[in-house]
């Protein structure tokens, strides 16, 4: 068991605080949006959406690992600034992925928290990098990756000084291929367990399939998850990227609502930002 993220070196929780929104704390966090950032009308129209709905970060793809070269790749430093901008707007902080070493200083300077995908796990050099930098990590599980495999990577960036790291658990590749992966809650609570960092979930990458969204988000908070990161795009049918596994925003708003009932079956509660204007 590597020794900076166990939680017998550090028995209390780490929370890690995004501009005053704890996550794990007491309180369970909703990060959503877009899986990509298409243009600035999707981005603004979504963010609005899931922000009055309650979420409290938004998420939205620039650089893009797709299966294909020929599929959208993202829009790079543009899709950025809108990031930005939609920050600002509503008043929420924004998480974005970066896909290589030599994008990290861009993506430092637009985003809150630098999300290291599922099929980055195993970099080690983008690893040590986000290790370096002074941005909370959202760090996603590898599809393929053992819970032993997954924590000594989260160990790299621990490593270089940054304690800063959100877990997340996004589906893992099985026998089986009725979704597009299975989502292995069972380590929420084994990672809860093991270290001490916070544990959040992602039911869309999990599941792939909108309508199994919802029940799987739900199961996540029970079983102890700090927080979710879900895909809402503001018309599922035009993206251009993952829109079968994307929410409506009403079905969305629908989910928070069902988000606080779970939360407050468990003794915990949702997080509230501040009104801001939107
Ligand atoms: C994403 O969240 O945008 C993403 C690409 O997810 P994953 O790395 O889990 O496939
Ligand atoms: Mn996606």
């Amino acid at each position: 068991m590597p020794s900076r993220v166990d939680r017998k070196s550090k028995p209390e929780a780490t929370q890690v605080n995004i501009s005053g929104i704890p996550i794990g704390g007491p309180e369970v966090i909703i990060i959503a949006g877009p899986c990509a950032i298409e243009n600035r009308e999707q981005l603004f129209e979504t963010a609005k959406l899931v922000h009055a709905a309650g979420a409290n970060i938004l998420r939205g793809g620039a650089f893009k690992p797709r299966t294909s070269p020929y599929s959208f790749q993202g829009l790079g430093e543009e899709g950025l600034k809108y990031l930005e901008e939609a920050s600002k707007e509503t008043g929420m902080p924004v998480v974005t992925e970066v896909l290589d070493t030599r994008q990290m200083e861009l993506v430092c300077k637009y985003t809150d928290i630098v999300q290291i995908g599922s099929r980055s796990m195993h970099n080690y050099p983008l690893l040590k990098e986000a290790g370096k930098c002074m941005k909370p990590v959202l760090f996603k599980r590898g599809m393929m990756a053992t819970v032993e495999e997954y924590l000594l990577a989260a160990e790299y960036i621990l490593c270089e000084g940054n304690q800063d790291v959100i877990l997340c658990e996004r589906g893992i590749r099985t026998f089986d291929n009725s979704t597009r992966f299975t989502l292995d809650l069972s380590v929420v609570p084994l990672l809860k367990r093991l270290t001490h960092l916070p544990v959040i979930v992602d039911p869309s990458h999990g599941t792939g399939l909108s309508w199994m969204v919802p029940a799987m988000t739900k199961a996540a908070i029970a079983a102890g998850a700090d927080g979710i990161m879900v895909e809402v795009h503001n018309k599922p049918l035009d993206a251009l990227s993952d829109g079968q596994q994307s929410l409506y925003p009403e079905d969305f708003a629908q989910l928070v609502k069902d988000i606080e009932k779970v939360a407050k079956a468990i003794g915990r509660k949702l997080f509230h930002h501040k009104q801001s204007p939107v």
